[in-house]
């Protein structure tokens, strides 16, 4: 087995891996929403590319192939199951050529395969298990063959299907990132408690164990203390940039509650009309600095993610990524800057503006 990269590098600070894939590759209108099939790597190539690129940029060490919901069971709901493997290698090639263009002067990117939920992982139910079990090994196969530096297994809200993509992973001898995805019950689905399931996964050897997506900074917080305090691993967190709350636990039944004149057709905010709820990249940033400080090292955000937020989370633990050339400069802003060629009777108008 070579040498565990990914450890190696968070055993001396901070690494950062760029997620949300889904909500800004269907933001740029190459994606359904609701549907939420990847197709993006077979149908413009160039576009999932080009983010991957934008991310690089931003300071993620990390390139992910973008296979989440590239699945099997997603590919027979939309009757192309005859295109599950090409969009995977396509997906895996496209992460691997980014990765291997690294920025200059920073260290190597690595390329993540990537399996995640299923949908049809059911409790107590040896068929659908043995199915998800098929599905997960077939997409981790082709993410060895083409080229994968290491695993991300994510966004499980049972327990035992992450036990189970963690065995399946950890065959590879690659290193092993496992991130759960507790719903509004605040539990696991089939009853375990997120801090017991978090140091089963350590017990199982994943490398990483942590939480990523469905809850925003200040209902994944909590959670990740604990975590930090329960395992000797490396913790993940990757929240969503959303404010949820003690009521509103995740994004999924997160109220509008700013005067929205227009609600979605479909009666909840997820996915299509958050925005409103977005976090600033100051509240993003300080979620990073405090994880940091909690002894987390992999950190990056989920759905509703940009790559100014990953460039945030990266300055925001001492980094300096490519894109930190443009951070904001507001002592040249043309109203409220400092700079002493902006007149006087403009800054003087500043609270009129
Ligand atoms: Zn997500």
């Amino acid at each position: 087995m070579s040498t565990n990269r990914l450890k190696e590098r968070l055993d001396k600070g901070p690494v950062i891996c760029a997620e949300g894939f889904l909500f800004e590759i269907e933001k740029r209108g190459y994606m359904a929403s609701g549907e939420f099939v990847p197709m993006v790597s077979l149908d413009h190539p160039e576009v999932l590319e080009n983010l991957h690129r934008e991310f690089q940029h931003a300071g993620s060490d990390i390139v992910e192939a973008f296979t989440y919901n590239g699945h099997r069971e997603k590919m027979r709901v939309i009757g192309k199951e005859e295109l599950l493997e090409p969009l995977n290698r396509s997906a895996l090639k496209i992460a691997k050529k980014v990765a291997l263009d690294s920025p200059k002067g920073s260290q190597p990117n690595l390329m993540a395969g990537n399996i995640s939920n299923s949908n049809i992982w059911k409790y107590n139910d040896s068929q659908s298990q043995k199915e998800v079990e098929g599905m997960f090994s077939e997409m981790v196969g082709w993410a060895v063959e083409e080229g994968a530096d290491m695993l991300i297994g994510e966004t499980f809200y049972y327990a035992e299907e992450a036990f189970k993509a963690l065995e399946v992973m950890k065959k590879t001898g690659l290193p092993t990132v496992l991130t759960i995805s507790p719903m509004g019950e605040n539990k696991m689905r089939d009853g375990k408690s997120v801090v017991d399931t978090c140091k089963e996964l350590e017990q199982l050897g994943a490398d990483v164990v942590g939480l990523n997506c469905f809850r925003g900074p200040a209902t994944m917080l909590p959670f990740l203390k604990e975590i930090r305090k329960a395992v000797k691993c490396h913790v993940g967190a990757l929240p969503i940039p959303y404010r949820t709350s003690e009521d509103y636990p995740t994004f999924f039944n997160l109220p509008d509650r700013s005067n929205c004149q227009c609600p979605s057709p479909h009666g909840r905010t997820f996915p299509t009309a958050l925005d409103p709820l977005l976090c600033n990249r100051y509240e993003i940033g300080q979620f990073a600095k405090w994880a940091n400080i909690l002894g987390i090292h992999y950190l990056g955000v989920c759905c509703g993610a940009n790559p100014m937020l990953i460039r945030e989370v990266a300055e925001s633990v001492g980094l300096s990524v490519p894109a930190s050339k443009y951070r904001e400069k507001m002592e040249n802003h043309f109203m409220y800057g400092k700079n002493e060629r902006i007149p006087k009777h403009m800054t003087d108008y500043g609270d009129k503006a």
